[in-house]
């Protein structure tokens, strides 16, 4: 419950995290895509976050040997949900297999803890540990915020988490009065309302009953289908769903094992499909584009990139909330792409853009920011 007055922008909290998973440098495609392979790296990983120097050495490339874990010493997590009743077959399977992995990369280095209060840990983590980005939303880790995990959920948030260093910080993104409720996002909110739910029950365990979520006012634009003179049937529109839907999975698990000219292909190929039926505004649209641009991007074909990013970018601004990380990385990613390109005036324009949002869910003195005015300065 909010005490004070805060205007978009203000520090709510900030916390120091207890644990942090590392993401392994040679990861490739994952690092450019949001949180898709953080549990794979927790088989490689797990460590004390105030072991790594805020902004300091890229964590991903020191040696795994120098570090400690420090179960034990922060009891707070023990207070932590740990939903060890709902976890089903598949993520049982998954928190095996990743204590397995800590077994056999740490035992050398430290004494863990026995297997029930291991499984229980695992619990905790994955449905309470916080995903850390960089500014570009490339995936670094994750970490455990005991007191910042208590804020409840909400697809209309009031704040925002951000990372400085190894804090979370968090900040208003709209007027907040006395006795309102501080409300982040678990999720992605890019998606429609059962995709939204779905992704809360899975990895959360609840269903949202906020009030996008009772009105659905912004699924329609969402799910945007194509115009065309003949009206597209509701049924055919279900059915593109399913097959979006199915695509996105079936991607997820291809990312590990194909090349980049074959996701680029299968991306090319879904967007073709999708496209007879939705309108390039449509979130599964998107989602493709987006991972089109990654693939774009580890390929080192900035034209790609930037011709897939200029349009998930003109749809972002729209279905987005107007302090969106998810919009400022997008406006960064553009930003530099241009300005690797010479153009700087274009480049400029939207690294301005990246930098006003920013200011509000970073903070003006963070070194996101610091960097940033550095890079617009260059040129
Ligand atoms: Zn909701």
């Amino acid at each position: 419950m909010l005490h004070q007055e805060r205007r978009p922008g203000k520090m709510w909290e900030m916390q120091e995290s207890l644990l942090l998973q590392c993401q392994m440098p040679e990861r490739g495609l994952g690092n450019a895509q949001t949180g898709v392979l953080c549990l794979n790296c927790f088989r490689r990983e797990l460590v004390p976050v105030r072991n790594i120097p805020p902004r300091g050495p890229d964590p991903r490339q020191e040696e795994n040997a120098e570090r400690k874990m420090c179960f034990g010493e922060d009891v707070a997590i023990e207070e932590i949900q740990s939903h060890e009743e709902d976890v089903d077959n598949e993520k049982r399977e998954m928190n095996e297999s990743d204590i397995a992995g800590l077994h056999r990369f740490f035992t050398k280095h430290l004494e863990l803890p026995n297997h029930k209060d291991l499984v229980t840990l695992f619990s905790q983590v994955s449905c309470n540990g916080f995903t850390i980005e960089d500014d570009e939303l490339s995936h670094m880790g994750t970490a455990v915020y005991p007191d910042v995990a208590l804020i409840n959920h909400s697809c209309l948030p009031s704040v925002i988490v951000t990372y400085n260093g190894t804090s979370a910080e968090i900040r208003a993104v709209k007027n907040m009065q006395p006795g309102d409720e501080v409300l982040i996002s678990y999720i992605d909110l890019l998606y429609p309302t059962d995709d939204r739910n779905n992704r809360l029950r899975e990895s959360y365990y609840f269903t949202c009953d906020c009030q996008e979520c009772k009105t659905k006012s912004k699924d329609k634009a969402k799910l945007k289908a194509r115009k065309r003179s003949d009206p597209i049937e509701p049924e055919v529109i279900s059915s593109m769903v399913r097959y979006a839907r199915k695509t996105i999975r079936e991607f997820r698990a291809f990312k590990q094992i194909k090349t980049p000219s074959e996701l680029l292909e299968m991306c090319e190929q879904s967007l073709d499909e999708m496209g007879a039926v939705f309108d390039d505004a449509n979130v599964y649209m998107l989602h493709m584009m987006y991972q089109a641009m990654g693939v774009c991007l580890y390929m080192e074909d900035p034209e790609g990139a930037i011709r897939y990013g200029e349009k998930i970018l003109k749809h972002y601004c729209k279905l987005y909330p107007p302090y969106s990380l998810n919009v400022s990385s997008m406006y960064l990613k553009l930003g530099r792409l241009y300005m690797g390109m010479e153009r700087y005036s274009v480049g400029v324009t939207a690294l301005k853009k990246a930098m006003a949002i920013m200011e509000v869910a970073h903070g003006k003195n963070h070194s996101y920011l610091t960097e940033l005015r550095k890079e617009i300065t260059k040129k």
